[in-house]
């Protein structure tokens, strides 16, 4: 099985330069507190303890100065800063990855990106992703099939109802080998929002790998209560009965 193999090994890109411009909670909201530990160091600890864990990098805009300080109070050895952040999240990724590359990280390496408001990922959904995604040749994404309703819009009113048969949420990580995704996103330029954007302009189909719903991007202000609530309610179950 390919977990058992000894290339069994992957690194994580986490873009952490947004201004945070679309979110109603503070900017930057990676630093927002979610029961008193900033909402990145909680992505950080869902990658801590999977099997196969390379060098990885947070990158971050050049003046930012709160990462550094936020590491040192919540250590990630497997993790390093990088101040190389663009003007769009394609770029910030794009600096990631040839962050790793200049560490050494070979060109046919599996490498994971993953966005730091996703806080609640877990070591669970990394795993499957990982099992799907090691004997893919092209790699995948965490995504959950469309629940409700879609409505296009316009001034305020449904223009349409869109057909939502085979349509998916696209979530994060997504996984694929290193200068596939550098190449892919130089093509791409700067308008996607995802990597796998990025490989399927370059005439790829990343694999769909189901998720949960629980992993979804804190972005409104209500979606800090609800993850707070959901962290509260997984470190209560981790308590053993005296
Ligand atoms: O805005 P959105 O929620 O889609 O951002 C997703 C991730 O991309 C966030 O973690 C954000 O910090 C990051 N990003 C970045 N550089 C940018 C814009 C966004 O690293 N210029």
């Amino acid at each position: 099985m390919a977990t058992d193999t000894p290339d069994r090994h992957f690194h994580v890109v986490i873009p952490c330069a947004g201004s945070g411009s679309r979110a109603s909670i503070g900017t930057p909201k990676q630093y927002a507190l979610l029961n008193g530990i900033p909402m990145v160091v909680h992505a950080l600890r869902s990658f801590q303890g999977v099997k196969g864990l390379g060098q990885s990098v947070l990158v971050v805009a050049p003046d930012d100065s709160a990462m550094v300080d936020v590491l040192k109070q919540w250590p990630q050895p497997d993790f390093f800063v990088s101040h190389t952040g663009g003007a769009t999240r394609a770029q910030s990724v794009l600096a990631g990855l040839n962050a790793l590359k200049a560490k050494g990280v070979g060109p046919d390496e599996w490498v994971l990106v993953h966005d730091a408001a996703r806080c609640l990922l877990t070591p669970e959904l990394i795993e499957k992703l990982l099992l799907a995604c090691f004997v893919d040749k092209v790699g995948g994404l965490l995504a959950l099939p469309l629940p409700d309703t879609l409505k296009s819009e316009s001034n305020g009113r449904v223009h349409t109802t869109l057909d939502r048969t085979a349509k998916w949420l696209a979530q994060t990580p997504q996984m694929f080998r290193l200068d596939m995704l550098r190449h892919a996103l130089m093509s791409a330029g700067d308008s996607v929002t995802d990597e796998a954007s990025a490989m399927e302009m370059s005439g790829l189909s990343p694999l769909l790998v189901p998720s949960a719903a629980f992993n979804f991007k804190v972005t409104y202000a209500e979606d800090v209560q609800m993850a707070q609530a959901i962290l509260a309610d997984r470190s209560q179950s981790t308590i053993a009965p005296t």
